[in-house]
């Protein structure tokens, strides 16, 4: 009995977690990938360019995307083009998507992954820094979305915005960049509503990140815990948009967290004040 209920659990659990992703849909495909310099966005660059998609990179240093570029090339990517932006300023997201217009004619895939530079440190009051920070990571986000949606409109694309598990859970040290990730939760969830009410087949796919190891995360937290590679979860994100998945987990544990979240804010806080080794006053 034991063994049949557990090949009964195991059959009920890859069917949800069977992997649907074709990789025939992406090729071809017009994409739009902010923060593709480096990182995460560098390694979606890649894979993409494997598919055999046609790209426009963006994001603020040209000598970067010139090698990048270079790369998605020699890894078959059909067409690929760079834009260098800095998405601090307002008139960047129209001129970047205007150019992807411009040089695909069209786009399937607009993959917002872009950051700006936050201090790992306590909260000092620096409301400018803040500001500034919501500009880059959040309203830029929604600037370049609404340029895009009616061109995503006609092509029955996705939208997939990544964001992190700070986005979900508050954990000490992230004040600003947590809160510009809980922004673009609340904000695609509430415009993928809207969106389905308007029988317009734009997905959107929110991606909730683990601890990351790209040069910039690891230099920031100094973390002692394991940090999942960059590829990995660059593959994890494409597929996610690929396949019209509402919410994109990496690593897929994190899924249980955010449902355990709210069910046990206790416990939860609990654990967060032994991992940064403090007590409540
Ligand atoms: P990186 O710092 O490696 O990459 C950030 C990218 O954004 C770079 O291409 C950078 O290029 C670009 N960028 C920075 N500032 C600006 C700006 N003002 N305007 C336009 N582009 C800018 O970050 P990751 O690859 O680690 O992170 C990618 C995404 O994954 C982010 O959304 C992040 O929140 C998320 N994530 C990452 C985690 C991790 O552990 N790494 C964990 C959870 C989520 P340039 O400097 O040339 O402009």
């Amino acid at each position: 009995k034991t063994l049949c209920a557990a090949g009964i659990i195991a059959g009920l659990l890859a069917f949800f977690w069977r992997d649907t992703f074709n990789p025939d849909s992406i090729s071809g495909a017009r994409v739009l990938l902010t923060g593709a310099s480096t990182g995460i966005g560098e390694q979606m660059a890649y894979h993409y360019s494997r598919f055999g998609a046609e790209i426009v990179l963006t994001a603020r240093r040209g000598t970067l995307l010139q090698k990048v570029m270079e790369k998605c090339l020699q890894l078959g990517a059909k067409k690929v083009f760079y834009i260098q932006a800095d998405m601090s300023s307002p008139q960047a997201p129209e001129k970047v998507v205007q150019f992807a217009l411009q040089k695909l004619g069209g786009l399937d895939h607009l993959v917002l992954n872009h950051i700006g530079g936050t201090p790992f440190r306590m909260w000092d009051g620096d409301v400018e820094h803040t500001r500034w920070l919501m500009q880059v990571n959040f309203l830029s986000y929604v600037a370049l979305a609404s340029a895009a949606l009616p061109i995503l409109a006609e092509s029955k694309g996705s939208l997939v915005v990544v964001s992190s598990l700070t986005g979900k859970i508050s954990t000490p040290f992230t004040t600003s960049y947590s809160a510009t990730k809980f922004a673009l939760d609340g904000f695609f969830s509430s415009l993928r509503h809207e969106l389905a009410m308007q029988k317009q087949d734009v997905c959107i796919t929110l991606c909730i990140l683990g601890l990351i190891d790209t040069e910039m995360a690891l230099e920031k937290t100094r973390c002692v815990c394991a940090a999942y590679p960059a590829a990995e979860a660059a593959l994890a994100i494409i597929k996610g948009g690929a396949t019209r998945a509402r919410e994109v987990f990496y690593p897929w544990w994190l899924e249980l967290l955010c449902c355990l979240r709210d069910w046990f804010p206790d416990q939860r806080d609990g654990v967060i004040q032994s991992f940064y080794n403090y007590t409540s006053a």
